[in-house]
């Protein structure tokens, strides 16, 4: 039966499973270029043990900084089956992953609807769905009640920006109505009594070189659409001009400087959000992981 891609912003349109690829450039079967304990998200995710992230293939936005190029713009990964899948979440879980992290999972919302009703009353940790925050409002429908914590980035305000650096001149608001959904599905942040996150949602944003005023317009537009109380916000400073010297853009080809980053870090205190603020000393590609190992 043909199937014609739809389930992200996109719209291809194209037949994944016939071998056809879209934007995102990967077929309709899971791949996945990683599945380990990783130590480097928020604390209240990370904690003690690490997060059970499972790196997805392929990616529907391919920032042109992007850290982990050889997995979204080249889709490096192997392709698993469903139980596989499981399998591979079930394992994280048995070696003491505080929850399972999805990374970059829209390709395969549909695909994990699913896999996440099987998997998940076995796996008695919380689900977070970690993206790029360009998510289409109907698909993220179909996992409510499956997804505990969602971990969106926030990236831009301006169009053109958007438009220049993750090809997607509506990020604004397509984001926008995407956290809105995500919002409306598992309320405000809620934590056990050690600290990690049970439910709810955080906001990520990355401050880039040259852009403090965008940066400063996200957390304003943000503040005035939900309020600062609605999520955790997570501030971050670590961008890194390596992936970027390619780019014609020179902004992007150098590190963001104390001056930026303080005069966004003191918006975001301004406006009342909490949650998690980088230190300068972050700004590292040591944080790529290795997509090279089994899984
Ligand atoms: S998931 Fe991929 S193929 Fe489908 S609409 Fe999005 S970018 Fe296009």
């Amino acid at each position: 039966m043909e199937h014609k891609c739809m389930q992200c912003p996109r719209r291809c349109g194209v037949d994944r499973a016939a071998g056809q690829l879209g934007y995102c450039g990967v077929p309709w079967e899971f791949s996945v270029a990683r599945a380990a304990l990783h130590q480097w998200e928020e604390p209240s995710i990370s904690g003690k043990n690490g997060s059970g992230t499972v790196f997805f293939s392929g990616c529907n936005l391919r920032c042109v900084f992007c850290q982990n190029r050889e997995v979204s713009h080249h889709a490096l990964g192997q392709t698993v089956s469903a139980d596989r899948l499981a399998e591979l979440m079930l394992r994280l879980r048995d070696e003491g992953a505080h929850n399972i992290n999805l990374v970059t999972p829209t390709p395969y919302a549909l695909q994990l609807v699913d896999v996440l009703r099987t998997v998940r009353p076995k796996l008695g940790i919380p689900i977070v769905y970690n993206c790029g925050g360009y998510e289409s409002v109907e698909t993220l429908r179909l996992l409510d009640g499956l997804v505990d914590v969602y971990l969106p980035d926030f990236k831009y305000a301006d169009a053109a920006l958007a438009s220049a650096y993750s090809g997607a001149g509506d990020y604004f608001e397509v984001a926008l109505a995407a956290l809105s959904e995500m919002l409306r599905q598992v309320g405000p942040p809620r934590f056990d009594a050690d600290g990690m996150l049970l439910g709810g949602v955080i906001v990520r944003h990355l401050v880039l070189p040259s852009h403090r005023k965008d940066s400063i317009a996200v957390l304003r537009a943000l503040a005035e659409r939900f309020g600062s109380g609605a999520f955790l916000l997570s501030l971050m400073s670590q961008y890194t001009p390596d992936f970027a010297m390619d780019c014609p853009d020179s902004a992007l080809h150098r590190r963001v400087t104390t001056f930026e980053y303080g005069s966004v870090l003191d918006e975001a205190q301004n406006l009342g959000f909490d949650g998690y603020f980088q230190s300068r000393s972050s700004a590292s590609s040591a944080f790529t992981p290795d997509f090279y190992g089994s899984l």
